[in-house]
């Protein structure tokens, strides 16, 4: 079956700057999902804070393999019911790749758990992303490393967790690195950062950012059944243990008692 992908858009900038919008006339989120819909392992859609419940309703999320998540601009209009929801749902395993400006969106924060801040220049320079995980699905197709002729600077510190892989790391003309590419696994939901997409570049056109963000959709897709009740903490009697086993000393509280421990 077709992994089903919806890419998430802010869809401001494209409509209040006449660059953004050369570049990208039906919207960022429009180009990453027809750059998906070629590979034919993927079905991409689209979706925009401007639609009711910003395009993320409960049916839509439950039949969602993957979400892309971009934004800049308007992160504190997403509501917070909205990330809740997108939380639960990757607890549950559907996959979440945050792009960009996205390390400052509520999801990636709340995901994270740390302040998500990097430091950042807007002069056009050269970015060399070098993938220095190279046997990882994500860098499949990328022959050591690929450059971006013009690119917003994103540098380190950047304060995320220790990931579980790091696929990329950038150079940039002006001399900082970056952690670009970063994995992590909340709940059962794979989630994967990856910095290149400034709106006033054409990066989302670029055939190597398209190819690691199909292979990240194929990466971070789930296909086993939801992990549902995994907020859930449930006591397991003596008698259900594999092995017999008798109480030793006073337990706080009653065998097969239910509720928070
Ligand atoms: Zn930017």
């Amino acid at each position: 079956m077709s992994i089903r992908a919806v890419v998430w858009g802010e869809n401001v900038h494209e409509n209040t700057n006449d660059d953004v919008r050369a570049l990208y006339p039906q919207g960022m989120h429009e180009c990453i999902a027809d750059a998906l819909n070629k590979n034919a392992g993927i079905t991409a859609t689209t979706a925009t804070l401007q639609q009711p419940e910003h395009g993320l309703d409960e049916q839509t999320l439950a039949s969602t393999d993957v979400l892309l998540w971009w934004g800049h601009a308007a992160h504190g209009d997403v509501s917070d019911e909205i990330v809740d929801r997108v939380q639960q749902r990757v607890w549950e395993g559907m996959g979440l790749i945050v792009l960009h400006s996205g390390h400052f969106s509520k999801i990636f924060k709340r995901m994270m758990g740390t302040p998500c801040s990097l430091t950042w220049r807007e002069a056009g320079e050269k970015e060399r992303l070098w993938a220095i995980n190279r046997s990882h699905p994500i860098c499949a197709g990328i022959d050591g490393f690929f450059e971006l002729p013009n690119s917003e600077m994103y540098g380190e510190p950047f304060t995320v967790p220790e990931p579980m892989d790091t696929v990329f790391i950038s150079w940039f003309e002006g001399g900082e690195v970056f952690r670009s590419g970063l994995t992590w696994q909340r709940g059962a939901g794979k989630i994967f950062y990856f910095g290149p997409g400034h709106e006033t570049y054409p990066i989302y056109h670029d055939e190597n950012i398209q190819r690691v963000l199909s292979n990240a959709v194929h990466w971070a897709a789930n296909t086993a059944a939801a992990w549902t009740g995994i907020e859930d903490a449930p006591n397991r009697a003596l008698a259900d243990a594999l092995e017999p086993i008798e109480q030793k000393g006073k337990s706080l509280h009653q065998d097969g008692e239910e509720g928070f421990k």
